[in-house]
């Protein structure tokens, strides 16, 4: 059986630079924000090109206090990817704002900038752009509709961990970048984990408030703040895997190169990279017209596989109160139809990425 991922196989191969991480932590007595958090925060900073990291205690929290941070709110919109995972969306919302849902490059599947301007009204304060499976949204056209507007850009950057776009890693392209490190991501935490990263000194210092009771001295509150903080045995193991990061990148581009290259007449789609796009595969997502029967054989063969995602955020019940029919984004919902994740995972043996290959082969067939 090859699984989908293999979530404790990263730690399996750190073992012993984790468990002295983590001992350390313990025995320091220090369990709230302190050097360990620091420490995270100078080292993710420093390797995203970013001036300011802040650690966060999920990455949904990130994108929230992110907005909060730029005083956005009831009646404002922001427009969001159709097609993403629904955290960016729930995001919006826990802000009182509306999302206002822009249809992906059917290529890419990430938000297609050609029709991000139709969508934009008086009432719009944020482009949220997401850099899907690890892939960068194309920045320079969003950055400048932001710019021609008036509008924050704030990345929901939650798979793109040191993906790069045109030879510039995301992590201070827009106004505020948004990190997750569940443990499934390409930087994955023991746990929960977030953060963000940003070059606007203002704004890191107003998530570095709200994450803290929106306070900077004990017992003195400026802003009705939030408990968001990055926990410090997190941030322990996060520096250690840090690390790694870039060797793990290679090993997944190594397994995506090797499924591009063999899957290249299966009749499947296949992912497209733009010339300016360095991706970090955090998914590797094909589509077909018979998905479900295509993930079927490939159970049946031993190969877990995921969808991501079955349902579009417009078509999930949280979101029934903004009218939207199933059609009314129709690449969106036709992408949940047809997608399908194969195996990925710097832990992924070449050998089993060629099983991967044959079984696919064998259920396209
Ligand atoms: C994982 C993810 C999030 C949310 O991160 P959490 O740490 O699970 O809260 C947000 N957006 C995208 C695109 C994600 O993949």
């Amino acid at each position: 059986m090859i699984p989908f991922l293999d979530l404790g196989a990263s730690y399996r191969e750190l073992k012993p630079e984790i468990d002295t991480a983590v001992s350390r932590v313990l025995n320091s007595g220090w369990y709230i924000l302190g050097p360990e958090v620091e420490a995270f925060e100078a080292e993710w900073a420093e390797y995203c090109g970013a001036k300011h990291a802040v650690g966060l205690a999920n990455g949904l929290d990130a994108l929230i206090l992110a907005l909060r941070a730029l005083d956005v709110g009831p009646g404002d919109e922001m427009i969001v990817p159709s097609n993403t995972y629904i955290a960016t969306w729930l995001a919006v919302s826990a802000v009182g704002a509306t999302p206002v849902p822009v249809e992906p490059d059917a290529a890419t599947h990430n938000i297609d900038p050609n029709r991000i301007a139709a969508a934009i009204t008086p009432r719009t304060r944020v482009l949220l752009p997401v850099h899907l499976y690890g892939q960068p949204a194309d920045m320079d056209p969003i950055l400048t509709l932001a710019r021609e507007h008036g509008i924050a850009v704030v990345e929901d950057a939650a798979q793109a961990h040191g993906a790069r776009y045109k030879g510039r890693r995301i992590g201070a392209h827009g106004d505020v970048v948004c990190w997750s490190f569940y443990p499934g991501k390409n930087l994955g935490a023991l746990g929960d984990a977030g953060a963000i990263t940003t070059n606007r000194p203002d704004l890191a210092g107003r998530i570095r408030v709200l994450r803290n009771y929106g306070s900077r001295v004990k017992y003195v509150n400026e802003v009705p703040g939030v408990n968001s903080r990055l926990d410090p045995i997190q941030a322990a193991v996060l520096c250690v895997k840090l690390r790694h990061l870039n060797n793990w990148t290679e090993r997944r581009r190594a397994i995506a190169n090797l499924y591009s290259k063999e899957l290249a007449d299966s009749g499947l789609i296949l992912p497209h990279v733009p010339d300016w796009a360095d991706p970090v595969w955090h998914l590797y997502v094909v589509r077909s017209l018979d998905r479900d029967r295509l993930q079927r054989r490939l159970t049946e063969a031993g190969v877990g596989t995921m969808i991501h995602y079955p349902i579009p955020p417009h078509m999930q019940a949280a979101y029934a109160g903004l009218g939207l029919a199933p059609d009314a984004l129709p690449l969106a919902r036709r992408l949940a139809d047809e997608v399908l994740s194969l195996p990925m995972g710097p832990q992924l043996a070449m050998a089993n990425a060629g099983r991967v290959i044959a079984a696919v082969q064998g259920a396209a067939r």
